[in-house]
């Protein structure tokens, strides 16, 4: 029997022919990588590279966001069978994406983290490889942008999160909750092309940048279209980052993270927004902040592996991928 006649395909990860493409595999067994893409450093012919972050020193709560990557990739295999709802098509028939493994972070060199993250994925994106980063806490999106701003000049940022991570620049010291306010700084991030979803929290000396915020309330009322439509007008046409803290969802729904925030969106809310964003095509993604010392029944773990599927799904579409006749298409979103 070939392997291409078995019912069950195992060890993708490794053994994977094609980049192309899924194969059904038992989710409790098997090599694990992101939705079970090859696992390794060859980036021929790619068009994604999935690549976990797993740095958790930035927080100014609960730590275990190290432990995020791995979670994802676990995760992500009770997804990995092919045709995506609603979108009616496997994000792989038309993008080749790769699990390029972790950043290697020194845990006794935390200074050299940040360079270390942006020389990782700078290293991607040089051999004209997009990226999806999967933290790792909130912080690491700041040497990631590093990376893509010296590639794409200023970005618009669009940023799902609880929190504006827009916190006053204290001398040198930055955390998961004040990057972006360098970032700014630094002319990484282009603020009137930026806009915050979800937000629900405030602090004395944030500051506010200009940036267009659709707090938690705004986002329950808007409903998914009008937002994606904000989220469009806002960032407009030049290359654009999207990042997504999973604590943007309310804690019944992903209580496994850094700074939960009771009065979130639920995932049905947050995938019905990235849904509706179809046509957008980001330079770059992440989804940071999955603590999963802190979360329960894989509940976190599991949106966050929808969330960066999502991601996915957007830039297929962009790419031409459709679903099939008679798929459940997109109507219900
Ligand atoms: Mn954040
Ligand atoms: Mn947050």
């Amino acid at each position: 029997m070939t392997d291409a006649s078995e019912r069950l395909f195992t060890d993708a990860a490794i053994r994977r022919e094609s980049l192309y493409g899924s194969r059904v595999e038992a989710t409790f067994s098997g090599v694990l990588s992101f939705m079970r893409r090859r696992y390794g450093r060859d980036l021929a012919g790619v068009d994604v590279a999935v690549t976990g972050l797993p740095f958790d020193q930035s927080v100014s709560n609960r730590p275990g966001a190290r432990f995020g990557p791995e979670a994802i990739r676990k995760a992500s295999a009770h997804h990995s069978w092919g045709p995506v709802w609603p979108w009616g098509f496997d994000p792989f028939d038309t993008l080749a994406v790769v699990d390029y493994g972790d950043c290697t972070i020194d845990y006794g060199d935390v200074a050299g983290v940040p360079a270390a993250i942006a020389a990782h994925v700078g290293g991607i994106l040089a051999q004209g490889v997009q990226t999806l980063c999967l933290g790792g806490d909130h912080f690491t999106t700041y040497p990631v942008l590093k990376a893509h701003a010296a590639r794409h000049g200023p970005l618009a940022l669009v940023h799902f999160d609880a929190h504006r991570d827009f916190e006053a620049q204290d001398g040198a010291r930055i955390d998961h909750g004040s990057m972006f306010t360098r970032a700014v700084a630094e002319g990484l991030v282009d603020p009137a092309r930026t806009v915050q979803i979800g937000i629900r929290t405030m602090f004395t000396g944030e500051t506010g940048q200009g940036v267009r915020v659709i707090d938690a309330a705004e986002a329950h009322a808007l409903g998914p279209e009008r937002i994606a439509g904000i989220i469009r007008a806002v960032a407009g046409d030049g290359p654009a980052y999207l990042t997504f803290d999973i604590d943007v969802l309310d804690p019944s729904a992903a209580p496994g993270t850094g700074t939960p925030v009771p009065g979130g969106l639920t995932s049905f809310q947050a995938l019905s927004v990235l849904r509706a964003l179809r046509g957008f095509d980001p330079v770059g993604m992440d989804v940071v902040e999955v603590s999963p010392p802190y979360d329960h029944a894989e509940m976190t773990s599991n949106a966050a592996a929808m969330v960066a599927i999502e991601m996915l799904c957007l830039k297929a579409w962009a790419r031409g991928a459709r679903g099939h006749e008679g798929g459940a298409g997109l109507t219900g979103c």
